[in-house]
């Protein structure tokens, strides 16, 4: 057995998963083997929905890597990628002994499938720290602790370390010589998950690269966020092919529904790919330009650089920001439970009239309470 699989759960070796009638290579021109309707409901028009579908529909897994640059055998098509974290999770982490570790402030979901599953969380908190792109301004930006990160996992059974690049809610991307040298430390102890759920929008190349390097690094990526089909939810898991198997045993028996397999693949063609692009493009500029809107606010007392699709923003009164914007119908995130983030609220980046809004409202906010801790 390869080191990467004897990360995965000692009691799941050699286990198979379900075995449904879609995965039998039987051939045959009646199909009378899974219980299905042999007439189709009026409301699915070509008769498609009366079948169960593929496990890992072809077509998209090879669209998929395709878009992405690897082997369709590295892929697994989850329901978001927060499936695919949540299988990672499961496949791996033996209930009450083993450790997920996250850098908070981070995306929530990494600790909630740790906590499902019976697994420790521990936490290395981000760094704050001068900021390269602002240099000299006295800006800063948020870092993983590499050093602390590697020496915690390898002192505690840690078996999977999840960083986000770029981070959510902090924007910031992670250089791959920072995440080529801690899956090397982790390796033969650990996973390492880069999650790039915001990778279209950044400016470093994927992490991908790496892998063929490091084989205990996992790739996370999504639709649902430069893709625009969040309501799809087709996310997906680049990994080591053996651990991929490993994933898909975990995994429901058929996790992609046909109409959404459809969706995603009408979703990657090329025309629809040039539209992303140019929203991609789209968002960048006007996150550039929020930002430095928001920057001269006097409610705002600092922006973060950011690489995703949204701006994190600190607030001299961050409770009557967020007020400020309900009351002009803008409704966004608020961090203020978040470690380190008791005065910031996260922005998606909108069309320029959604920006607007948000500026206005924030521009209107009573000098008293937009200053109020300044
Ligand atoms: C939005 C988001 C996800 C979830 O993506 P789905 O594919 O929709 O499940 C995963 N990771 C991060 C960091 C996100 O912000």
């Amino acid at each position: 057995m390869s080191a990467l699989l004897e990360l995965v759960r000692a009691d799941l070796r050699g286990f198979g998963g379900y075995r449904s009638a879609r995965s039998e290579a039987l051939r045959g021109e009646v199909w009378l083997n899974a219980n299905e309707s042999a007439w189709g409901n009026p409301a699915d028009a070509d008769g498609g929905c009366r079948r169960y579908p593929e496990p890992q529909p072809a077509a998209l897994r090879a669209a998929l890597a395709a878009l992405y640059g690897c082997a369709p055998e590295r892929l697994l098509i989850g329901r978001g990628s927060d499936e695919a974290i949540d299988l990672l999770v499961r496949a791996l982490c033996e209930p009450g002994r083993d450790a997920v570790l996250v850098a908070p402030p981070v995306f929530g979901m990494y600790a909630v499938s740790a906590r499902l599953q019976g697994a420790r969380l521990l936490e290395v908190p981000l760094l704050e720290v001068p900021s390269r792109e602002d240099a000299g301004a006295g800006a800063t930006t948020f870092a993983p602790d590499f050093a602390a990160i590697a020496a915690t996992a390898l002192a505690q059974s840690v078996k999977l370390v999840f960083l986000c690049s770029p981070g959510n809610p902090t924007g910031e991307a992670l250089a791959h010589a920072d995440i080529e040298a801690l899956a090397r430390r982790l390796s033969g102890r650990a996973l390492l998950v880069v999650d790039e759920a915001y990778g279209e929008f950044c400016e470093t190349p994927s992490a991908l690269a790496l892998q063929a390097r490091c084989d205990n690094l996992v790739v996370l990526r999504t639709l649902s966020k430069a893709h625009a089909l969040a309501a799809a939810r087709v996310g997906c898991a680049i990994a080591d092919p053996a651990l991929i198997a490993v994933l898909r045993a975990c995994q429901a028996p058929y996790p992609v529904p046909a109409p959404c397999a459809d969706l995603a693949l009408a979703g990657l063609a090329p025309a629809a790919l040039a539209d992303a692009a140019r929203r991609v493009a789209a968002v960048r500029a006007e996150r550039q330009r929020l930002r430095a809107a928001l920057a001269g606010l006097p409610a705002v007392t600092r922006v973060y650089p950011s690489q995703g699709n949204f701006l994190l923003a600190r607030f001299a009164d961050a409770e009557s920001a967020f007020a400020a914007l309900l009351e002009a119908g803008v409704v966004v995130r608020d961090q203020r439970a978040a470690p380190q983030l008791g005065d910031a609220l996260r922005i998606t980046v909108g069309t320029r009239e959604q920006n607007d809004r948000v500026l206005a409202a924030l521009a209107a906010m009573p000098v008293a309470q937009a200053r109020a801790r300044a």
